[in-house]
C-alpha cells in the first residue's frame, strides 16, 4: 500500500496505465502548478522552443510521472522514461539523448540517485544541447562534441534537498507537488471507477478517498482491492460496508493510517518514549529502511500532525497518543 510501482502485476500494471490521465484536462488537483504549466506549454510551443527544463518534487505517487507524460502530450512531443539509478555510465545517457527528437521530453525519475559522473554530462546538455563524448583511452583518448536537439528534461524527485545545487540551478521551471484533499481524491477514484466500471457509491468513493494517504496512487490501489471484495463478498456494487470491510482487511485505519504508519508511532512511543530519536534508530526498531520512512511514510505522518521533526530527532505528538488509545507517561524532555 505504501504506493510501491514495481511490485505490480501485468495486469495491474495495465489498469495502472488504463488509469493514467492523459491530458491537462483529465488531471485533478494541483491546481497551481496545472495552470502555470499550461503557459509555459503554450508559450514554448507559440515560440517554437522546447519548454524549460522541468524539477517536480513531492512524496511518491502524487502524479510526477502522469504529469510528465501529460506535458509531453500536450507539447505534442515524445517522450523517454529512464531513471538515476539506471543510468550508470555516461554513454547510458548519451544514447538517450542522441535519440531524442526535437522538443521530445526526457523523463529521468529519481534523479536525486544519478550518479555524479553522469551528471556532469547531464550539464552541457541541458544548458547547451551538447555533450561531449569520451572516444577511446589512454593515450588515444579524445573527446568529440555532439550536437543535440533541443530537448526538456523532466527530473522526478522524492528529495529535493538531495540535488546538487548545479544540478537544480539547471531547472528552469520547479513545482512541488502536494498531498491531495479528499475531495480531490473522490473525483479521481470516481474517473477510475468509470474506467474500470465499477459501480461506486458516493459516500464509498468519499471514505475510500479520506483513508488513502493524500495519494492517488495510493487511492487507486485501494479502489481495485475493494473492487475485488465488492465482487467477491458482495454484489459487485462498491458500498460504504465493502469498502469498510476492504479496508479493514488490508490494515487501513480509520484515519487512514496504514500498518507501517502505526508502527513507527507505536516504536517511537513504546521503545522511545515518544521520542526524539533518530531516524536510522527508528528505522532499525521498525526493519524498514530509514530512506523509506523519510520519503514515504514521515511527510504524510508530519503533515497530519501525528509526528514532528526536532533538532533532536523525530518526537510523536499527542495526536498520536490519542490515535493509538495509549496514555502519555511524563517525558523528561
Ligand atoms: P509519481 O510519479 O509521483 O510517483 P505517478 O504519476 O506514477 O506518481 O501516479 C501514480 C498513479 O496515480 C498513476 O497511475 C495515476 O493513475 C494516478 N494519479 C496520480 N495523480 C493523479 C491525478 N492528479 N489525477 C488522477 N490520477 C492520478
Amino acid at each position: 500500500l505504501s504506493g510501491d510501482k514495481e511490485n505490480l502485476s501485468n495486469t495491474e500494471k495495465e489498469i495502472e496505465r488504463a488509469l493514467r490521465p492523459l491530458t491537462f484536462e483529465d488531471f485533478t488537483g494541483q491546481d497551481k502548478i496545472l495552470e502555470n504549466l499550461k503557459v509555459f506549454v503554450q508559450a514554448a510551443r507559440q515560440r517554437g522552443d522546447a519548454l524549460d527544463h522541468v524539477l517536480l518534487h513531492g512524496p511518491p505517487g502524487l502524479g510526477k510521472t502522469t504529469l510528465s507524460n501529460i506535458v509531453a502530450n500536450e507539447l505534442g512531443a515524445g517522450i523517454k522514461i529512464t531513471s538515476g539509478p539506471v543510468l550508470d555510465k555516461p554513454s547510458d545517457l548519451a544514447g538517450l539523448l542522441t535519440n531524442l527528437q526535437e522538443h521530445d521530453v526526457l523523463f529521468i525519475d529519481e534523479i536525486h540517485r544519478l550518479n555524479p559522473i553522469v551528471e556532469e554530462y547531464l550539464y552541457s546538455a541541458m544548458e547547451d544541447y551538447k555533450i561531449d563524448i569520451m572516444l577511446d583511452s589512454g593515450p588515444n583518448a579524445r573527446s568529440i562534441q555532439i550536437g543535440l536537439n533541443p530537448f526538456t528534461l523532466i527530473g522526478a524527485t522524492t528529495r529535493a534537498g538531495m540535488l546538487t545545487s548545479p544540478l537544480r540551478a539547471r531547472f528552469g521551471i520547479n513545482a512541488r507537488l502536494e498531498y491531495y484533499d479528499a475531495q480531490l481524491l473522490t473525483s479521481i477514484l470516481k474517473r477510475s471507477a468509470s474506467i474500470l466500471r465499477t459501480p461506486l457509491e458516493d459516500d464509498a468513493a468519499y471514505e475510500i478517498a479520506r483513508r488513502s494517504r493524500g495519494t492517488p496512487r495510493i487511492a487507486n490501489n485501494l479502489l481495485r482491492r475493494t473492487r475485488d471484495f465488492a465482487q467477491v463478498k458482495g454484489t459487485g456494487q462498491i458500498t460504504v460496508a465493502i469498502a469498510e470491510m476492504a479496508l479493514k482487511a488490508l490494515d487501513v485505519d480509520q484515519n487512514g493510517l496504514d500498518e507501517m504508519d502505526n508502527r513507527i508511532l507505536t516504536t517511537i512511543i513504546h521503545k522511545f518514549k515518544g521520542g526524539p530519536v533518530g531516524l536510522s534508530t527508528i528505522a532499525t526498531a521498525c526493519g524498514e529502511e530509514a530512506e523509506t520512512i523519510e520519503e514515504v511514510y514521515e511527510p504524510f505522518l508530519i503533515q497530519e500532525g501525528y509526528m514532528k521533526r526536532t533538532s533532536r530527532g523525530r518526537e510523536v505528538t499527542e495526536k498520536a497518543f490519542k490515535h493509538l488509545g495509549i496514555i502519555p507517561k511524563h517525558r523528561s524532555g
